[in-house]
């Protein structure tokens, strides 16, 4: 009978997702686990997959045929995206941010949603509602975000890029976003009416369209839609 053990360079890698052991690694999907770590460490290779396969499944490393191989290879890509885990105190302190931009909208009389896009822990891009001072129907505050990241970035593609929305994003917005090729979405507060991530389209989940985005909420219905609920209240 085989016990098996985590070779030695995959132990110092799962340790950024809190997996120090056998028994900790058998608590994921072998196929996310891999994906975090081509998330972190994109060189690393298939064979990372086979080896994780073979330890989950109690098999001799090196020692599947290579049908198994690209069963595996098969598997992993009908995954995707899947990136790794964001750490809670990262969405807290960028949705807060992007409330704050949602806040900034309401003091100009405009529907209260705010926008961050965050690189690499750094925010580089910002926006808000502003279709009503514009009269632009598509100034909506992920439009002004990834305006704003894609000029700083001298790019049309924020590959690498999370989007931080107070409100579930509508359709418009979360095609955008496709189209923009943002690796992440996180959302605050549902949005009933026009959201399209998951509340009337789930947009994200056509996996025929979408092969970046993963998207992640709602992180907390109450607190990011308070600025929304005020502002509709007060034009009751
Ligand atoms: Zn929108």
């Amino acid at each position: 009978m085989i016990k098996q053990n985590i070779p030695f360079y995959l132990q110092e890698k799962l340790k950024d997702f809190t997996i120090e052991s056998l028994s900790d690694l058998m608590q994921y999907d072998y196929l996310k686990v891999f994906a975090w770590l081509r998330d972190i460490y994109p060189s690393s290779s298939y064979k990372v997959l086979y080896d994780l396969y073979c330890i989950v499944s109690n098999l001799p490393l090196n020692s599947l045929d290579i049908a198994r191989e690209k069963h595996l290879r098969q598997l992993y890509k009908k995954i995707l995206p899947c990136y790794a885990p964001l750490k809670t105190t990262s969405i807290k302190r960028y949705l807060d941010l992007a409330y704050e931009q949602a806040e900034l909208a309401g003091k100009q009389n405009e529907i209260p949603v705010g926008v961050v896009i965050v690189k690499d822990e750094k925010v580089i891009g910002c926006g808000y509602n502003f279709s009503k001072t514009t009269n632009l129907p598509g100034m909506h505050a992920e439009i002004c975000a990834i305006t704003n990241a894609s000029r700083y970035l001298n790019s049309a593609y924020l590959s690498g890029c999370d989007l931080y929305v107070t409100i579930e994003p509508c359709l418009m917005c979360s095609g955008a976003i496709i189209n923009s090729r943002i690796k992440r979405v996180i959302f605050g507060a549902l949005e009933s009416k026009t959201g399209a991530v998951v509340s009337q389209y789930q947009v994200f989940d056509n996996k025929a369209v979408n092969h970046h985005t993963q998207v992640y909420g709602p992180i907390d219905s109450v607190k990011y839609s308070k600025a929304l609920r005020n502002f509709l209240q007060s034009k009751r």
